[in-house]
């Protein structure tokens, strides 16, 4: 059922439910309460002291009067078996008419010194009934919207609640074994627990549903893909040795653990699926470099595949110059969206007879038409930029299952996930090979800009660069866009030569451009988001950011990764619109050590988010699973085992495996 379709709801309220990202009856129950008040204990007034009351009251006396600057103010007197309290309540004059003196009320505020007495302003009133909303018991804080308030989402989700079934979906074996609480009663509890206890036992029995979803779709595409085939890669010292003494430097210790790891995992039929996760500059290519060395010469093709056309320019030279002296007649070729036509049909055919070893591409290399004859490996270089559909078709695009290496900066809380339920493996690079440079940062609010000025000139004297980085393209909407700041950066830096970069700009001028900037033929480059990614430029030291608070923090230490490499300390302005909360962010930015402290600082700040990709309206499913209770994760996989030794249970719980056959989709060896 529609949401607007509830009794006392209808289209207007129906709208602010859709804010909060709730569009059904299930939505709606699925929107646990962010918090929870106490109002289970009552005082007694005679023992009333300072701070939070939850008073069982009758009304002596209601006064309404106005101040002389025309505030309603209402006046009353409380009483119980023990005193009594004063009361006062503003900009509520009907408060006058609706308390009757004969009623008993719950009631719920501070109790405080204000206005030279003791007193209680503006508590939460309520009748003493046998079903109390607000008042009198736990009672449930939501997330609000504007218009929306706790005590109107209290109000529709107990008639909701009232009116729904909720048919049992677990097997009665695992209820009575885990002693869990039927479903009805869990949803019921969550949102209006009668003890603290009740409580407990619901977010128990929800969380366990919950991970139980997942940890079954997960054994179940274990026990699937266990019959899937890849391709088993010889390890080949001699050339191993050769490629790392062509390198012109010499491996870390973590570099060459990751590289064994890897080679550890192809060595087998069974797919690959491994995620490097290193910061920005930690040195993950030349990693994937090796592996995928290793797999041609075991005559098979790898695909490496990057989010822009520009990184995939930049990994195409990368390993070209990697390779040139290695072997220099292995082929790698590029594909992408403006690969020409002829020279695509020629890159196809190759890579259908296994002339061609090494593509690069973006995600034009998903294409249905691209075939590969022996594809073994495939690289996905900032992973998390990728939806996780792009990445599932890459896979499907060749018969046997290929290896999947992925790197990435910023692991997404799902990637986290992922690792937990084992279908991926990780190995982390924590130290750059490099002395780690300093990357001074500054926040400036708009108004401050010119403090930037004098430092930056400084550097373009000595020869380094700058980058200018904007939210948006065009001018058409509120955020400052490239074509703007462009026109303003050729104003204040009228000696230097300024250079522009978007996304919409073919690609053969984007190309253009970026060459004049690696030539030094412009100084400053005035940008979107497009740098992002992996854009290596050693001596592009300084970089301003615009709208700053625009940017997930995750997404800014990337940005800022563009500077301060290659042992050139660098220089990050952050200007922002001179916004409180936005600088208070900013500010947690400066603090934080590394891009995986960021991402789960934005996780925290932008909301749970998502654990697996394709949740709905942006809503995690695993709200309430806490995954360092051990004993709870236990007793979750218990019961999984419990569900999938009988056999029987298939063909019985069909609304559960409706659930579960979803998420196998999701993370299906992802
Ligand atoms: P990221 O992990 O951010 O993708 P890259 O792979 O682009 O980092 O490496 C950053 C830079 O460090 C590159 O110029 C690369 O050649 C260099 N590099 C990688 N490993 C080493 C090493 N062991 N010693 C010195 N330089 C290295
Ligand atoms: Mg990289």
């Amino acid at each position: 059922m529609q949401i607007e379709e509830v009794k006392g709801v209808g289209p207007k309220l129906g709208r602010l439910f859709n804010k909060l990202a709730i569009y059904t009856v299930y939505d709606l129950i699925q929107y646990y309460p962010k918090n929870y008040l106490d109002y289970s204990k009552i005082t007694d007034i005679k023992n009333i002291k300072p701070g939070p009351v939850n008073l069982r009251v009758r009304f002596k006396s209601v006064k309404q009067s106005y101040s002389y600057r025309k505030t309603s103010i209402t006046n009353a007197v409380a009483i119980d078996d023990t005193g009594l309290v004063k009361i006062t309540w503003f900009n509520q004059p009907y408060r006058q008419k609706t308390i009757q003196t004969d009623e008993w009320y719950f009631l719920s505020g501070k109790f405080e010194l204000k206005y030279r007495q003791f007193q209680i302003i503006n508590p939460i009133i309520e009748q003493v009934s046998s079903d109390p909303l607000s008042t009198g018991g736990i009672v449930p804080i939501y997330g609000l919207t504007e218009g929306l308030k706790s005590y109107k989402i209290r109000r529709i989700v107990k008639s909701v609640l009232e009116i729904s079934q909720f048919p049992e979906i677990l097997p009665k074996l695992i209820l009575e074994q885990q002693q869990l609480t039927s479903l009805k009663n869990a949803y019921y509890q969550i949102h209006f627990p009668s003890s603290q206890k009740a409580l407990d036992l619901a977010r128990e029995r929800l969380a366990h549903d919950e991970l139980l979803k997942v940890v079954l779709a997960s054994q179940m595409n274990k026990a699937e893909s266990s019959n899937l085939k890849s391709y088993n890669i010889q390890f080949r010292l001699a050339d191993v040795q050769h490629f790392i003494q062509k390198l012109p430097f010499k491996l870390t210790d973590q570099q060459r653990l990751v590289s064994w790891q890897i080679i550890q995992d192809i060595q087998s039929n069974n797919p690959m699926n491994r995620l490097i996760e290193g910061d920005v500059g930690t040195g993950k290519t030349v990693i994937a470099a090796l592996v995928a060395l290793m797999v041609v010469k075991n005559d098979y093709q790898v695909a490496v595949m990057a989010p822009t056309e520009i990184l995939a320019q930049q990994h195409y030279k990368t390993l070209l110059n990697f390779f040139k002296e290695v072997d220099p007649g292995l082929k790698i070729d590029i594909l992408t969206g403006s690969t020409l036509a002829k020279d695509r049909q020629r890159i196809l055919n190759q890579l259908a007879n296994n002339n061609l070893k090494i593509v690069v591409g973006t995600h034009s290399l998903i294409s249905l038409e691209v075939k590969f004859k022996k594809l073994a490996l495939v690289v996905i270089d900032e992973q998390h930029r990728f939806g996780v559909k792009q990445r599932n078709i890459l896979k499907k695009t060749n018969r046997a299952m290929p290896h999947l290496l992925s790197l990435s900066a910023t692991p997404i809380p799902r990637t986290l996930a992922l690792t937990f339920f084992g279908e991926l493996s990780i190995s982390r690079l924590t130290e750059k090979p490099f002395k780690e440079t300093i990357i001074k940062t500054e926040i400036l609010a708009k108004t401050q800009y010119e403090r930037s000025r004098e430092p930056i000139i400084k550097r373009l004297l000595e020869g380094q660069q700058l980058y200018v980085v904007c939210p948006a393209i065009n001018e058409d909407s509120n955020l400052n866009s490239v074509k703007l700041i462009h026109q303003r950066t050729k104003e204040l830096y009228p000696n230097f030569k300024v250079g522009m970069l978007h996304g919409k700009m073919k690609s053969k001028d984007k190309e253009k451009v970026l060459e004049l900037f690696i030539n030094h033929k412009i100084n400053i480059l005035v940008s979107t988001t497009v740098i992002e990614v992996g854009v290596d430029i050693a001596n592009a030291t300084m970089i301003i950011i615009y709208d700053a608070e625009n940017f997930g923090l995750a997404q800014l230490y990337q940005l800022r990764g563009r500077v301060g490499r290659h042992q050139k300390d660098g220089l990050c302005y952050l200007i922002h619109n001179d916004d409180q909360i936005a600088s208070n962010r900013l500010k947690q930015f400066l603090s934080a050590k590394n891009g995986m402290e960021l991402a789960e600082l934005d996780f925290k700040l932008r909301g749970p988010g998502t654990i697996l990709g394709l949740a709905q309206h942006g809503r995690s499913d695993l709200r309430l699973v806490d995954f360092s209770d051990r004993h709870f994760i236990n007793m979750v996989r218990e019961s999984s085992n419990l569900f999938l030794s009988n056999p029987k249970n298939m063909l019985q719980y069909k609304q559960l495996l409706h659930e579960v056959n979803r998420y196998r989709q999701i993370i299906k060896l992802d």
